[in-house]
C-alpha cells in the first residue's frame, strides 16, 4: 500500500514539475527578448516625442513669421504695430531686423530695448532661402551666435526681396514656448531637459532631470543649433521596468507553485488517509465476521447438547444456559453498536434531549453491569458528585458512551484483578464523568486515532486478547458532539487509562 503511494507522489510531482520546469526555461528565454521589443517601442516613443517638441518650435517661429510677412514696407504703422506686439507677447525675440537680399543692407532694425547685435544674413543664406522661395519653400535658416540665435528667414509677400532676422535668446524662448509642452509630455512620467551642447549645461525642463547620465535618448533641436533635448524614463530604466516586472511575476509564479504543492500534499495526504481506511473497514469486516462466527458456534453447540437432553445434571445445564445468555447478549451488543454506527453514519440517529441526571443513569448503568463486574474480578467505585445539576441530554445515547467507556475498561484491564472507578465532577461551565482504569494503558501516539472509526491498537497483540470493532470510541465522540461537548483520554502504558466525557452546563440544544 506505501508503494501505491508513493508511485502516486512520483507520478503527481512529475505532472506538475515538467510543466513548471518547461515554463521556467521558456521564460528565462524570452526575457531578453521581451526586454529588446520593449526597449525598441520605447525608443519609438520617445523619438515621437522629441519630433513634436522640435515640431512645436517650428510652429512658433513660422507663426511670428506669418505675422511679419507682408508686402514690406520699412516706414508702414501697421509692420511697427505687428513688431511691437510681437516684442510685447514674446520676450524672447530680442531684435528684428530686415535686409535688402541682394546687397545685404539692412533696411529696418526693431529692438526689444535690450542690447544684442544681430548677425546679418551672408551671401550664402540669402542665395538658398531665395532659391528655396522660388520652389514654394519658405526656408527658416539659423545660426547660433552665444546664448542667441539668428533666425532667417525670405518673406514671401511683396515684391521686394526682403530677409527677415529675429534674434531670439534661445534659453527664454525654450522657457517660454517648449516646457509648458514638454511638461504636459512628461506627467511625472520622463525626466526631459535641453542641453547646451557647446558648454554642456543644461536646463531641466521638468526639474528632474540629471542632464546626461544614464541612457537618455537625444535629438538636435532644428531651430536652435547646439542645442539638443533629451528624454529618459522617470526613475527606471527599461530593463529595470522589465527586470521588476518579470520579477513580480516570478512571485505570482512561487505562490501558484506553492498553492499547487499544498494542493498536492493535501491529495496524497487524503489518499492515505483514504488507504488507511480501507484497510481497516477490510480489518474490521474480518474482526467482527470472526466475532460473530465464535459466539454463534458456542450457542448452537450449547443449544443443541441441551435439546438433545445428553446434560444431566441441573448445574451442567444452567452453566450451558449461561453461556448461551451471555455470548447472546455479546451477540446483541456487538450488532446494536455496528447499527450505532451506521446509524450515526448516515445522519439518521434521533436524539431527544431532556433534562437528566447524569448520576442516577452511572447507578443504573453499574447495576446493569455488576454480573459482569462479578466475573470479571472489577473492583468498582463510584465518586458521584451530588451538587452536580441536571444537564440536557438524550438519555440513551448518553447511557450508550457510559456503557462503551466501562466495556472498555473492562476488556483492555489487566489481568486477574481490576479496579474501575467512576466519577463525576461538576466544574464551572461543565460536568465532567471521568472513567478510570488500571488496565493496559494506551501510548500517547495512539490518543488521537482511538477515536478514528474502525481504528484499534493491534501492537502487543492487544487485538487478539480483547475482540471489538474499532467503532466504540467514535460512537462516543460522535455523541458528544451532538451534545456540544467532548471526550478526551488520559493514559500512560502499563498503567491505566482515564476517559472524560465532558458536557457543557448549559447546552442550548
Ligand atoms: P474496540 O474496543 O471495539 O476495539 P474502541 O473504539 O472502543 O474499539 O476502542 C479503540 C481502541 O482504543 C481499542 O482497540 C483499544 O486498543 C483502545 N482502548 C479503548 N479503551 C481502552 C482502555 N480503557 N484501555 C486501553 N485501551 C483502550
Amino acid at each position: 500500500m506505501q508503494k501505491f503511494i508513493i508511485q502516486i507522489s512520483i507520478v503527481l510531482l512529475l505532472v506538475v514539475s515538467l510543466p513548471v520546469v518547461f515554463i521556467l526555461i521558456n521564460r528565462t528565454a524570452n526575457l531578453s527578448e521581451n526586454e529588446e521589443i520593449v526597449q525598441r517601442v520605447f525608443d519609438q516613443q520617445l523619438e515621437t516625442i522629441l519630433f513634436t517638441i522640435n515640431q512645436n518650435s517650428e510652429n512658433v517661429i513660422v507663426s511670428w513669421i506669418n505675422q511679419i510677412d507682408f508686402d514690406f514696407d520699412d516706414k508702414s504703422e501697421m509692420l511697427i504695430n505687428i513688431v511691437d506686439k510681437l516684442f510685447q507677447n514674446n520676450s524672447a525675440i530680442y531684435k528684428i531686423s530686415f535686409y535688402n537680399a541682394d546687397n545685404i543692407n539692412e533696411i529696418k532694425s526693431f529692438s526689444n530695448n535690450i542690447d544684442a547685435a544681430i548677425d546679418a544674413p551672408d551671401r550664402l543664406i540669402s542665395q538658398k532661402l531665395e532659391r528655396l522661395l522660388k520652389q514654394n519653400y519658405q526656408k527658416i535658416e539659423k545660426a547660433r551666435n552665444g546664448e542667441f540665435t539668428n533666425l532667417y528667414f525670405m518673406l514671401k509677400s511683396g515684391e521686394r526681396k526682403v530677409i527677415g532676422v529675429f534674434l531670439i535668446h534661445t534659453a527664454t524662448f525654450i522657457g517660454q514656448n517648449l516646457r509648458p509642452g514638454i511638461q504636459q509630455i512628461s506627467q511625472g512620467r520622463f525626466d526631459i531637459g535641453v542641453i547646451d551642447s557647446l558648454t554642456v549645461t543644461g536646463t531641466s525642463i521638468n526639474d528632474t532631470i540629471s542632464i546626461n547620465k544614464g541612457n537618455m535618448h537625444q535629438k538636435d533641436l532644428v531651430y536652435f543649433p547646439g542645442y539638443s533635448i533629451q528624454i529618459k524614463l522617470q526613475n527606471a530604466t527599461i530593463s529595470e521596468l522589465v527586470q521588476a516586472r518579470s520579477k513580480q511575476d516570478n512571485y505570482l509564479f512561487i505562490g501558484l507553485l506553492i498553492i499547487v504543492f499544498l494542493g498536492i500534499t493535501f491529495v496524497i495526504f487524503s489518499i492515505q488517509k483514504e488507504v488507511k481506511l480501507a484497510e481497516l473497514k477490510s480489518e474490521f469486516v474480518s474482526n467482527v465476521s470472526h466475532e460473530i462466527r465464535t459466539p454463534l458456534a458456542l450457542i448452537s453447540m450449547y443449544a443443541e447438547t441441551l435439546l438433545l437432553k445428553r446434560v444431566k445434571s441441573e448445574e451442567k445445564k444452567n452453566e450451558y444456559l449461561k453461556v448461551i445468555n451471555y455470548e447472546t447478549n455479546r451477540l446483541t451488543s456487538l450488532v446494536n453498536t455496528i447499527l450505532s454506527f451506521s446509524k450515526m453514519e448516515h445522519n439518521k440517529r434521533i436524539y431527544q434531549f431532556s433534562l437528566i441526571d447524569i448520576n442516577t443513569i452511572i447507578i443504573e448503568v453499574a447495576d446493569i453491569f455488576d454480573p459482569h463486574f462479578k466475573s470479571e474480578k472489577v473492583t468498582f467505585s463510584m465518586k458521584l458528585d451530588d451538587s452536580i445539576a441536571g444537564i440536557k441530554a438524550d438519555k440513551e445515547s448518553v447511557t450508550e458512551s457510559i456503557i462503551n467507556l466501562i466495556d472498555n475498561a473492562i476488556k483492555y484491564g489487566k489481568k486477574g484483578e481490576k479496579n474501575i472507578e467512576i466519577r463525576t465532577i461538576a466544574k464551572e461551565n461543565s460536568l465532567v464523568v471521568e472513567v478510570e482504569d488500571d488496565g493496559v494503558g494506551i501510548a500517547q501516539k495512539h490518543f488521537k486515532q482511538i477515536f478514528d472509526k474502525f481504528y484499534r491498537i493491534t501492537s502487543g497483540n492487544l487485538a487478539h486478547i480483547a475482540k471489538g470493532s474499532g467503532l466504540g470510541l467514535n460512537i462516543v465522540q460522535q455523541i458528544m458532539k451532538k451534545h456540544n461537548g467532548s471526550i478526551n483520554v488520559q493514559s500512560k502504558v502499563g498503567k491505566g487509562s482515564c476517559f472524560s466525557l465532558i458536557f457543557p452546563q448549559n447546552n442550548k440544544k
